[in-house]
Order: C-alpha cells, then structure tokens, then sequence
C-alpha cells in the first residue's frame, strides 16, 4: 500500500517520506521562488505561502501570508502546488488547477463565506449545513427556477448553480427521458444535514411531479391524496426515529431508504420505505445530555389533561407531574439551535396547501405543538383516533416499565430478587404498566424475576425456573421496553407502507432517497458503529465502481490495482494513441476491509460463529480468534493503547476505528427470552399481542443455522445487500453533507473538523481520483496559441504543433523569451505549466467539459 501511495506520489511529484536523493532533487526543482504553494497547519489544515527558496539539504524556505516571517519547510513534507485559479470562485471543484485537496478544502471555505452552501465536486454534490434559515436558499423562485429545466435541455440542468434542488431535478429529468430509476444518496456525519436535504428533495420531487400536470388540468384527487400521505410520513418517523443528541438536536437513530415511485407519466404515485437498524437502546438508556425518542416528550407535554389521566402521566400541575427514569430532560438541549418559527424552509415555496402539498413539518423545539402535527399526519395516514390512543397507551406502558425497580437487597440476603414493594413510584407504574399492556401483575414479576431453563431439549424435557440476580432482572425488563418499542417502530412503517405504497402496476420507475447514518468513531465503539461503518464501507464501494464507470464512459482511462492485479481497465489506448506513458493507477479500494468485515472468513462470521455455539461469552477469546483468524490482513490490527482489552482496530476507509468485543454477542444475538414473548402474546390488549404475533414458537428455536440468520449483522447484511442491489439497478446521484463546525453554529466554519469530514465521505478520494489522470486535455494547436507566447523563437513554433508542445513543456530559463515578456506574467505561466494542466479562464463560470 505504502509503494502503491509513493508511485503516485511519485508521480504527481509530491513525495512524502522517505526519498532517494534524485527524487528529493526532482521534487525540489519545481518550488521555484515566487512560486505560490500549500503548507501544512495545526488548525487550519493548510495555507497559502509563497517559495523564497530551495536549500541544498531539500529544505523549502516559504513565507506565509504577506509580510509574515519566513519558515523553512522541513524536507520530506513538500508543500502542494497552488494554482492561480485556486483562488477563483469556482461552483465546480473539479475545475480547479491544480486540483488538491487544500484547493479544495479552500473553494468551499470561501463558498462558505459568500453564503454559497452548495458546490459540484464531479458527480457528487457537496452541501455544507448553514444552521440558519437561508430563505432564498429554497424559495418558491429557487424552485420555479431548477424545475424550469426540461428534461430534455440536461446542458440548462447542468449550468445552474449547484443546489439540492438540481439533483433532484438532474435525477427527475432523467426519469423523464426515460433513463430508468434514479438513486440519490445522502450521507454525511451526525447532525450535517442529511435528513433536512431529504426532506428537501421529497419535497422537491413531489411538487415537480405535481407541477408537470398541464395549466388548468385537475390533480386527480387520489394522487393529492398520496403526496400529502407521503411528505407525512416524516414527522411519523422522526417523532419516534429522532432523538435529540449531543450532536445534533433532530438526530436520527436509524437508517432509511425511501422510494418515491412514479407513473409512465412521471407523476408521484406512491412510496415504500425500508428502514435500517433503529437505535433501540435508546428508549433504556440515554447517555449524558442527551434525550429519548421526540415521541415520548411529545406525549408527555401534548396531551390533554384528562388524556394524560387516562395514560396515567399524571395531571398538569407540577405537584401532579410523573418522574420518568428514562424521560431525561437535559438543559443543554435547550442551547440548541432555535428552531421555533421555522417550520418550514418552504413556507413560502408552497403557499397554497389546498391545491399542493401541506408545509413540510419539522420536529420543533416545542413538543407540544410537535404532538399535533405528528397526530394530524397519523390521521392523514388512516391511523384512526382509536389507534392511536392504543399507541399512546403502549408508549406511556414503556415510560412506567423504565420505572420499575428490582430489590437488590433481598437478592444479597439469598431470596429470589423481587419487585420493589417499598418503592411507591415501582409500585403505581407497575400497576400501570399492567393495566395499559393488559398483562397480570403476577405474570409480569415473575417474567421480569425468573428465567426458564430447559434441560435437554428434544429429549426429555424437563423445566425450571430460576431466580435472576438484580442485573439480570433490568435487563429482562430493558429486554422487554426494546422489544415493545422496536416492533411498535416496524408497525408504524409497516402501516406508513401500506398507505402510501402505489400498486405495482400503477408506478414504472422510481428515484430512491437514501438517508443513513455516517461514519461514525467514538471513543468507544461496539456493534453498532461496526454495522454502520460496515454500511458506509458498502456505499464507498458502491460509489467508487460508479465513479469508475462514469469515467469509462467519459472516454478517461482508469486503472485500479489492487494488490498488483488489475481490476478494471478502461481505455488504455487512448493514452497509447497519446504516447502518454501510462500506469495503473492506484487508490484506495476498500474491497479487502469489506472482505474483512463480512466475507466468508471474517469479524462477522467469527461473531456469528459465536452466537452459534451458543456457550458463555468471553470477549478475550473472541478478540484472540479474531486476531488469530484475520490479522494476516492489512485492514486489521490489535489496538496498541488497550492492551489485553477485548478489542480490535479496523483501517477504514475513512479511518481507523477500535471496536471492543465486550457485550458484543449478545448484542449480536439480540435474544428475546421466551417468557416475554409469551406474556405479551396473551395480553388482553389485542393491539399489544398483535405486535409479537410473528415471534411466536420461533423464539424457542435453537437450531444452529437459525440462530445464526437471526443474528443482528446476518439480518443487517441481508439488508444492505437487497439495498445494494436496488441501487445497482438505478443511475446514482450522491450528495455529502459537511458539518462546518462540531457545535452545530452558524457562521463558524472549522476547517480542520471540515477536512476529516471530507475525507471520511470521500470527496477527497474522489479528487485524488480525478489528479491522477490528466483531467484537463487541451488540443495541440490550442495549447500553443496559448502558451506559445513563452517560447524564444518563432521557429520553435514552425514545427508541427506536437513537437513545439513537447518542446514547451521541457522548457528551461535559457529558451524563455524572456524579453518579450512581463516578468510577472512570465512566472504566472511557467507556474502554470509547471502545476501540470490548463489554467482555467478566470471568471468563467460554467462548467465546461475538456
Ligand atoms: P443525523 O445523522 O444525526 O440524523 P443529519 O445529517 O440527518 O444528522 P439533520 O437533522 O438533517 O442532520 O440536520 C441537523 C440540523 O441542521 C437540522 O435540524 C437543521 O436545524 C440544520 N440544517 C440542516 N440543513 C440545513 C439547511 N440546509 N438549512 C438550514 N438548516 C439546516
Ligand atoms: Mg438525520
């Protein structure tokens, strides 16, 4: 890897390391004086200096801004080449010369400034979040504008300014023209974006759709009708899919994949969602400054007095108020970002809700008002008034249960653990939990206080139950609250399917929203950031095989090697034609680390494998066998700073990330004891029993394999891979949402949390991409009009137009016409030619293909 790195490197002349004395020589030959280059900063990732020198020890002497003291550059670290467009505002960063990553990091920091959000990086479109309403950023002009565009005029697409809405409207005009389906993928770090620029193309998509009827023409009722059911689907699942974080006040704790299906004549006639991994620990646990599910606080201070008696969430009076263990109020949740009167980016993009589509509804600061909405769109999704106080009944049973405590000391004493008696609050929630779930009392303490054992299954079987110890009693009562909550989640997209989704023979194509997670590291990661960051190593590969073929297409040669043999091989004879020596060109492929996480031989069969055998956990065998089994692999190493931890670091693409074992199989198993399954099935509530019917006999199953399928990553792998092929059959469009700054404020634009992020989404990659080749291509004779300028004698040009280039490109001081030329300017174009492509027209602003 470390060769393949310097090869490139090599090639672009920007060595790092270790050199030989002719590279290092080669290098140094190109940081003329005056010339204008990056150098690497603690904060601010790069900036700009200019070269006063080269020592003969490899050192660079720059100086950085105007008037500053010189600093030698340390040999070894070569600053980067800075063009002069570099510093042009440029809408599009593949048309930066050249183009490098600190190009890149300082276009979109000055986009920032002006109060440009969105910019094109290639295929991609890069949206950094302004944590401020920005009205015109999607007024109904803004609309009016991109949806102007006709399908088939993709050049007038292509020329506006990059906006959400010209995806959206690139990925429309394509269903139009008949292209087949569409694919937008959005991702991006917690809190940078991701479901508001969903929301943002659903609505976009929706009155595009509705906008293509003809003047005067009716809507037909019906598909009115589902429009609005499908922009309700929304406040629904960020009521009880969002949570407010330290990292983002409206965080969505799952993943979801929305198809918006169209007819023959690219109207909207229906939408099917698929959701991913909900977060279901959250409803037991919340960690510091964080909250619980919106729907619960929602709950608590949107009912009505006499609803919120019925629910037993005790009066409005404050003396009359129920504490909840798991309903956490945090103060900090209240610096959030105000985001009371802002219910909507669109409020003045849609003005007539009778003849389109409702507001968009946004989970507000005030969860009172947030409540109506979330009931009106349950309404407006044919969940009846009946159905929805069973909801409300079931969430307040979920409140209590968090309530109920278990007597350690009786435990200490030897007699089997038991309800707390004593405990006033335990005791009225469990009288609660009982009646709301219709359950026994006594059926529910003895499920939360003994566990079954069966002794020799298949054979003679004989039963038992066993007192648990305290922990394990909260964890059967925390087993229970997830089970609830989780199935009551699956219900409501169930349901929210079931309205919206169009008849199979009503809709031809689709455009898919993908909204998942982003990469996430934390000082502590276990199973779930291995799901999540396993995901994200999908959608990078998804990408990258897009992103080749999109290149193959655009007659651009591209080579990947991986590990020596080639993979792809595009055009070579282009480049042969050219006599242009070429190589494969080497990135990161992130087939192995995908190897790794989900092959045959890998972390999650050795985790699988574990919950198979079904034996006690031990998180330090699990770590040796993995380490044993995979560490031959570069992907996977023993993370040095937790020595003799239960542990293992993976290289991801985006970074490297340590993942301890503990707890790991049995978050893996994801075990419902049987007990439970049982007690809730013979509820009285038939709403309640409804929600486990499924889980009925299968629970007691033990057989290996179906232990294995049932595992959390086999039944997460099965999902993503029907993802993954749904995507393959669509065109993608990716958009990569950028935080700017960690604390979600407006105006603060932190250039190093900005740089991590665009490398942990791939842009950069895709960038570093795009520098291996040659991106800009100039005909001969155009080049010399150009440059020919620099040459010393006319008669140089008077060859043929490829060898007056060759010899152009070798110039040395000796041949420039020095006389004829501003000294300046000179530089200007040497540095030009130097940085190895065209200078771009400064002020010109549309993207143009070379
Ligand atoms: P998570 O992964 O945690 O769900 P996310 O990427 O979905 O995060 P969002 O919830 O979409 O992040 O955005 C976080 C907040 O940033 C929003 O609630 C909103 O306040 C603000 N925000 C995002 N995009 C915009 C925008 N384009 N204009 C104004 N505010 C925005
Ligand atoms: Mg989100």
């Amino acid at each position: 890897n470390v060769a393949d790195t310097q090869n490139n490197a090599r090639k672009q002349g920007q060595l790092n390391g270790n050199t030989s004395i002719e590279d290092s020589a080669a290098a140094l030959k190109k940081y003329e004086k005056g010339l204008d280059v990056w150098i690497q900063d603690e904060t601010l990732v790069w900036v700009q200096a200019t070269v006063v020198g080269t020592m003969k020890d490899g050192r660079i002497i720059v100086r950085v801004g105007p008037g500053q003291d010189s600093v030698v550059w340390v040999k070894g670290d070569y600053p980067q080449m800075c063009g002069e467009n570099n510093f042009v505002d440029t809408e599009d960063l593949t048309r930066l010369n050249p183009l490098t990553e600190p190009a890149v990091l300082h276009c979109i920091h000055e986009r920032y400034k002006q109060g440009e959000y969105y910019t094109t990086a290639g295929i991609t479109l890069v949206a950094v979040n302004p944590f401020s309403t920005v009205p015109s950023l999607y007024s109904q002009a803004k609309i009016q504008l991109y949806s102007s565009a006709q399908p088939q005029d993709i050049k007038m697409t292509r020329d506006l300014p990059p906006h959400v809405f010209a995806v959206a409207q690139q990925a429309f005009s394509n269903l139009s023209r008949g292209l087949g389906s569409q694919a937008i993928i959005v991702s991006g770090e917690s809190g940078a974006g991701k479901t508001w620029t969903a929301r943002c193309l659903m609505r976009y998509l929706a009155t595009t759709s509705a906008g293509k009827r003809l003047p005067g023409q009716r809507t037909p009722t019906s598909i009115v009708k589902i429009e609005k059911r499908i922009l309700d689907s929304n406040p629904i699942l960020e009521a009880f899919g969002n949570a407010g974080t330290v990292r983002n006040h409206n965080s969505s704790r799952f993943g979801k994949f929305i198809q918006l299906q169209f007819n023959r004549s690219c109207h909207l006639v229906g939408a099917s969602i698929q959701t991913y991994l909900l977060e279901k620990t959250r409803v037991v646990h919340q960690a510091q400054g964080e909250r619980n599910y919106h729907i619960f606080y929602q709950l608590y201070h949107g009912m009505s007095d006499e609803e919120r008696e019925l629910l037993g969430l005790g009066g409005e009076e404050e003396e009359e108020e129920y504490q909840f263990e798991w309903l956490p109020t945090d103060e900090s949740q209240n610096d959030r970002i105000d985001i009371n009167g802002e219910l909507s980016p669109f409020q003045d993009v849609i003005p007539d809700r009778t003849t389109t589509l409702p507001l968009v509804s946004f989970p507000s600061d005030d969860d009172w008002s947030s409540f109506a909405i979330t009931r009106q769109a349950m309404t407006s999704l044919g969940i009846g008034k009946c159905q929805q106080q069973e909801i409300f009944m079931l969430l307040s049973a979920i409140l209590h249960l968090g309530n109920i405590l278990f007597n350690s000391e009786a435990h200490d004493d030897g007699c089997p653990c038991t309800i707390e008696e004593d405990n006033q609050r335990c005791q009225q929630s469990l009288r609660t939990v009982c009646s709301l779930l219709g359950v026994n009392e006594d059926a529910l303490g003895r499920c939360l206080t003994y566990r079954r054992i069966t002794a020799a299954p298949g054979r003679r079987k004989s039963v038992f139950m066993k007192p648990c110890k305290p922990a394990e009693c909260v964890a059967r009562r925390d087993c229970l609250d997830k089970l609830l909550y989780a199935r009551l989640f699956n219900w409501l997209v169930d349901i929210i399917n079931k309205n919206i989704c169009g008849e199979q023979a009503d809709w031809k194509t689709f455009v898919g929203l993908l909204d998942v997670y982003g990469f996430e590291s934390f000082p502590e990661n276990s199973l779930e950031q291995l799901c999540i960051n396993y995901a994200n190593e999908k959608l990078q590969q998804h990408f990258v095989h897009h992103f080749l073929r999109a290149h193959a297409t655009d007659r651009r040669i591209w080579t990947m090697a991986h590990q020596g043999m080639p993979l792809l091989n595009f055009q070579k004879n282009e480049y042969e034609e050219e006599m242009i020596p070429w190589d494969y060109c080497h990135f990161v492929d992130n087939k192995d680390c995908l190897e790794l996480i989900e092959g045959k031989i890998s972390i999650f069969a050795l985790v699988n494998e574990e919950c198979r055998l079904n034996r006690p956990s031990d998180s330090l065998q699990l770590a040796d066998r993995i380490h044993s089994t995979l560490g031959d692999s570069r992907h996977i190493s023993r993370p040095k700073s937790i020595h003799g931890q239960a542990a293992f670091t993976v290289c991801h693409y985006a970074d490297r990330v340590t993942y301890q074992l503990e707890g790991i199989t049995e978050k893996n198993k994801d075990a419902v004891p049987e007990e439970l399954v049982e007690l809730i099935t013979q509820s009285g509530n038939k709403f309640v029993s409804s929600l486990v019917g499924d889980m009925v006999g299968t629970e007691g199953a033990t057989s290996k394999k179906v232990r294995t399928a049932r595992t959390v990553v086999s039944k997460f792998k099965g999902s993503l891979d029907k993802l993954m092929h749904t995507l393959e059959s669509t065109s993608p469009h990716y958009i990569r949402c950028i935080k700017p700054n960690a604390q979600s404020r407006p105006g603060v634009f932190d250039r190093r949390h900005v740089h991590c992020q665009l490398q942990a989404c791939g842009v950069l990659e895709t960038v570093n991409i795009s520098r291996m080749s040659y991106p800009a291509r100039m005909a001969y004779p155009a080049f010399l009009e150009r440059y020919g300028i620099i040459m010393r004698t006319a008669a140089d040009q008077a060859t043929s137009s490829r060898s007056s280039v060759s010899s152009l490109s070798s110039l040395s001081d000796e041949n420039l016409d020095t006389e004829n030329l501003d000294p300046q300017e000179l530089l200007r174009r040497k540095n030009q030619v130097a940085a190895g492509g065209t200078p771009g027209t400064p002020g010109r602003r549309r993207r143009r293909r070379t």
